[in-house]
């Protein structure tokens, strides 16, 4: 039987523009993107909204935006076959969140871990569009009836508070939201800081030792995975306490599909050295069609705006009819 759109399930997902994806969001959900993005009918964003919360300088969140479109297309997703947008260019996803923010409590969005993390790390700039984060997620995903949002391990508690909106919603106006099921890889899932493996590795850490971004030269590769911390035991294992280890194991079975028992036989009587020259190289041929297709893509630009013309229209298209819904169910006068 052909598979037709009415079918297939509807994935949705989105990265923010807030500096090049790292091996972190490579595998932890890119890569998933693109695995799921032949079968399924799915929708990818680029989250500039969301790294509003942040501040980023202007001109550059500009220039971010335009490569992280750039970097979506050249992991191979066809932005005929699926809708490649940017979020502020299609404004059912504020306008649902406002709805949505009436939805949520305020108890429940100040148990959000990412909200404490990152008031941590930018304590002078606490404000309320980082504390209501998840609700625009959950707008960006119900938007669009998604069945399946592929995520890092870090974004399931927002997942969850989403599921918990919906139902919200779905349960005092009735059924309006379909209720969408994360999708997490089991390795990579969450790849830790090169230089303090007890960190999830951000594309945001300002220190660039920390992590890989998929744009690294090949030479900078090595050297961050051969200064990546360890430990003083010397043996490749996969264990309690050997963090560093451990997170470059999960690193090398996601690029190679080796397991981790085959890993420990391959490098047994060898050091770190020589384990680490391994999962170097495995990354470096990992990300190599990729970097090649990203520098074809951005000496094109006039094909980047077609593309993302385009895709914000076909989004537009889709969350206007979810938006629609939401409002007169939730008795806002309709024209
Ligand atoms: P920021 O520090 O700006 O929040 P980020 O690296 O966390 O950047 P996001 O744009 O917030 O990236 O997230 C994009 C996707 O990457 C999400 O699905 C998220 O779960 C996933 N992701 C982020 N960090 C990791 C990680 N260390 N391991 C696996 N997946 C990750
Ligand atoms: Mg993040």
């Amino acid at each position: 039987m052909e598979n037709t759109a009415e079918n297939k399930k509807i994935v949705l997902s989105a990265i923010q523009p807030t500096g090049t994806p790292t091996l972190g969001n490579y595998l932890g959900a890119l890569k998933n993107w693109k695995k799921m993005s032949a079968e399924n009918d799915c929708i990818y964003a680029v989250a500039d909204l969301h790294s509003l919360t942040v501040r980023p300088e202007p001109q550059q969140l500009r220039r971010r935006t335009l490569d992280m479109y750039a970097i979506l297309l050249a992991l191979g997703l066809d932005p005929e076959k699926n809708i490649v947008f940017v979020q502020s260019h299609v404004p059912q996803h504020s306008q649902l969140a406002w709805i949505l923010n009436c939805c949520t409590q305020f108890g429940e969005a100040s148990r959000m871990t990412q909200f404490k993390d990152k008031s941590e790390k930018h304590p002078e700039n606490v404000n309320v569009g980082l504390f209501t984060y998840p609700v625009l997620m959950a707008a960006d995903i119900l938007l669009y009836q998604a069945d399946y949002v592929p995520i890092g391990e870090d974004q399931k508690q927002h997942l969850e508070i989403t599921r918990d909106i919906a139902e919200r919603f779905n349960t005092v106006y009735g059924e309006t939201f379909k209720l969408p099921e994360p999708y997490i890889g089991k390795a990579g899932a969450r790849v830790m800081s090169l230089q303090d493996p007890r960190q999830k590795m951000s594309k945001s850490d300002p220190n660039p030792k920390g992590f890989i971004s998929m744009l690294d030269d090949d030479s900078v590769i090595l050297k961050k995975i051969k200064s990546a911390v360890t430990d003083s035991e010397a043996k490749v294992r996969y264990a309690e306490g050997k963090d560093g280890i451990n997170n470059l194991m999960a690193i090398y079975s996601c690029c190679t599909g080796k397991s981790y028992e085959e890993t420990e036989k391959e490098f047994d009587g060898k050091g770190y050295g020589d384990f680490k020259a391994a999962v170097a190289e495995a990354v470096i041929e990992e990300l190599r069609p990729f970097k090649e297709e990203f520098a074809r893509l951005t000496a094109d630009k006039a094909y980047l705006l077609e593309c993302m013309t385009a895709g914000a229209e076909k989004a537009a298209h889709r969350a206007q009819r979810t938006l629609n819904k939401a409002m007169k169910k939730s008795g806002l006068f309709m024209l």
